[in-house]
């Protein structure tokens, strides 16, 4: 299998939110897309361990927002590594309530929808949620959408193991032959970002050539947010 192929395939990144009772939840998804319409229908892959999937199926809504080209790395770190069960995604997030209760963001997005679940479909590890708009908006104006491809490519990202497009890095590395440069890296044992001395770290303004014992004490992971002792030396 070559897994080179799975990269050409092209997405967004929105942030999927939803609410039962009190309970809120949010995940990063890349495999959302528009299924029909008339009426307007979306379609999200979720992972069913995933505790936004759980409130989905209690409250039969979602939501999501469109992530612009420029968005906060640490919103899609806050939103995509890290589990809702234990941590309050919302807390410093801007967002407002949708005409279903659910909360919609509008942090570093470019558009929103609400949609209500009208079908959905187990497959495997994953569950299909189908969801009709029942209302939307436009966020900012001009912006350009943020792709998966362009998130690999500048912020170095990697799906999630939840996410229906996680593929092992090891897997990536062997098969895509990359070949390491002898340069110190620290890889986030959270999200796998790797911090490499050479390239430091543009995102948060750490120069080129700044040894990761060098970094300040509160430096923070720019993909996921966490701290340094999250990192291994590789
Ligand atoms: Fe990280």
């Amino acid at each position: 299998m070559n897994v080179e192929t799975y990269f050409k395939i092209s997405y967004g990144l929105y942030i999927v939110t939803t609410q039962s009772g009190n309970k809120k939840g949010g995940y990063i998804a890349n495999t959302l897309f528009q299924v029909t319409s008339a009426p307007p229908q979306f379609a999200i892959s979720c992972n069913k361990d995933n505790y936004t999937a759980d409130l989905i199926k209690q409250s039969g809504m979602f939501g999501f927002s469109v992530l612009n080209e420029k968005a906060n790395p640490a919103l899609i770190g806050n939103f995509g590594y890290k589990s809702g069960r234990d941590f309050d995604k919302f807390a410093g997030v801007n967002y407002f309530t949708g005409k279903s209760g659910i909360p919609i963001v509008t942090d570093s997005s470019l558009a929103w929808f609400e949609c209500k679940v009208t079908q959905s479909y187990e497959l495997g590890t994953h569950i299909i949620f189908i969801g009709e708009v029942i209302d939307n908006g436009i966020i900012e104006e001009k912006g350009k959408a943020l792709t998966y491809s362009y998130y690999r490519e500048v912020y170095k990202g990697f799906s999630p193991k939840n996410s229906p497009t996680y593929i092992e890095k090891e897997k990536i590395e062997a098969l895509s032959g990359v070949i390491k440069q002898q340069a110190e890296v620290w890889q986030c044992q959270l999200c796998h970002y790797e911090y490499e001395a050479a390239k430091g770290d543009p995102i948060s303004g750490i120069a080129p050539g700044t040894a990761f014992l060098d970094l300040p004490d509160d430096w923070v992971c720019p993909i996921c947010g966490a701290d340094k002792s999250m990192f291994e030396k590789e």
